[in-house]
């Protein structure tokens, strides 16, 4: 055996390309600085929450309660769902992760989409299971094309729904039918991190066929809706078998006490979420008109942010991310998503949304 000089990760790790977070810095001299890289509330967390996270800082020596009992009671009572089927997780990542670690072996696959959600493909190869990243349709999740990837190592299907970057959705009948497909012992995962912003009669987060099913969960997201993505939180609805063997490989205190009272706070404050999808639904369509109206293409989102695709070379994603960087509009890169030539922006403020599309203008004059 050849000595090594110092530990070496186990194979693959090193061949995993790190996730990039979004920007949140401008250049000095900026006054006003327009964070829409992340897709966080432009509305902020509800103040109750923020109460609860006052009240919790009295109490820090405490270890949180490590099943976070209360806090799925509330999640439960809010959505009409048995408490033994929740788990909840440092940010639905956490969850994904967890997911990846106990359903994966070496050699596994899991698929996902060409467009999907990043952390798909980092918790897949973090787990040394193979990642299968499908083609998708006009920016949309293909059924047909998920299916047609499965094969006999196939172990999980990652699907966002609605999906980050592109906010693309697939109606209910689709998710339906790729579950009646797919073999009973490959896990179905539905991330439903943007659920509370569709408002589609065809769209369905995925609760009833999680309760109907043995082989597909859920996860949702405090970080979007919520306002909490500083907390980290997030959760996942599952069969008792899944709970079961999640609880048996998470952390022992995985979610901390000031996230446990902050989430409480938040999922009880009905008004505080409507109030958040009735501001998103003003100024998705608003700022999906403008910004076509701009000459741009938008790939139609139900999400809380569009993806504004850009023209040609004197024009590109990388030159007007500069110019309205230099004007504090943070937005996001979305090359590691397959998008070159496009930008992320979180729907913001009245104010945000408006100084986007004034710079974007000028920005776009001959
Ligand atoms: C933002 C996002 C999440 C949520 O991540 P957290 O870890 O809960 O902050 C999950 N999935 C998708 C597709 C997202 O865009």
């Amino acid at each position: 055996m050849t000595e090594l000089q110092r530990p070496e990760p186990k194979p693959g790790v090193m061949d995993i390309a790190a996730y990039v977070p979004g920007k949140s810095a401008a250049p000095a001299g900026v006054k006003t600085v327009y964070k829409l890289s992340s897709n966080e509330s432009p509305l902020g967390a509800s103040p109750k929450a923020v109460d609860a996270v006052r009240d919790v800082a009295g109490k820090l020596e405490f270890y949180p309660d490590g099943s976070a009992t209360r806090l799925r009671e509330a999640i439960a009572e809010v959505h009409g769902l048995n408490p033994a089927n929740i788990i909840c997780s440092n940010g639905s990542d956490e969850v994904l992760g967890l997911l990846a670690l106990t359903y994966l072996q070496p050699g596994d696959e899991a698929i996902f989409t060409e467009h999907g959600f990043l952390v798909y493909r980092i918790y897949t190869q973090a787990a040394s299971a193979v990642p299968v990243a499908v083609k998708e349709t006009d920016e949309t999740a293909d059924v047909d094309a998920i299916l047609a990837a499965v094969t006999e190592k196939t172990k999980i299907v990652f699907l966002a729904n609605p999906n980050n970057p592109t906010g693309t959705y697939i109606p209910f009948e689709e998710v339906r039918r790729l579950h009646a497909a797919l073999p009973k012992h490959v896990l179905l995962v539905l991330d439903a991190a943007y659920a509370e912003y569709v408002r589609r009669n065809d769209y369905e987060s995925g609760m009833e066929l999680v309760a109907s099913s043995q082989n597909v969960v859920m996860t949702r997201t405090f970080s979007k809706i919520h306002g909490l993505g500083g907390a980290r939180l997030g959760w996942m609805y599952a069969p008792a078998h899944i709970i079961d063997a999640l609880n048996r490989v998470r952390g022992p205190f995985n979610v901390n006490a000031v996230a446990i009272e902050a989430g409480i706070a938040a999922i009880r404050d009905r008004a505080h979420v409507e109030e958040a999808v009735a501001h998103n639904d003003k100024w998705l369509v608003w700022l999906t008109e403008e910004l076509t109206k701009l000459g741009l293409r938008v790939t139609p989102s139900v999400g809380n942010f569009v993806l504004i695709h850009f023209p040609d070379e004197a024009h590109s994603a990388a030159a007007a991310d500069d110019y309205l960087t230099q004007r504090g509009y943070i937005l996001r890169r979305v090359g590691g998503y397959g998008f070159p030539n496009a930008l992320r922006m979180t729907i913001g403020t009245e104010e945000a949304n408006r100084g986007v599309v004034s710079a974007l203008t000028e920005f776009l004059k001959p």
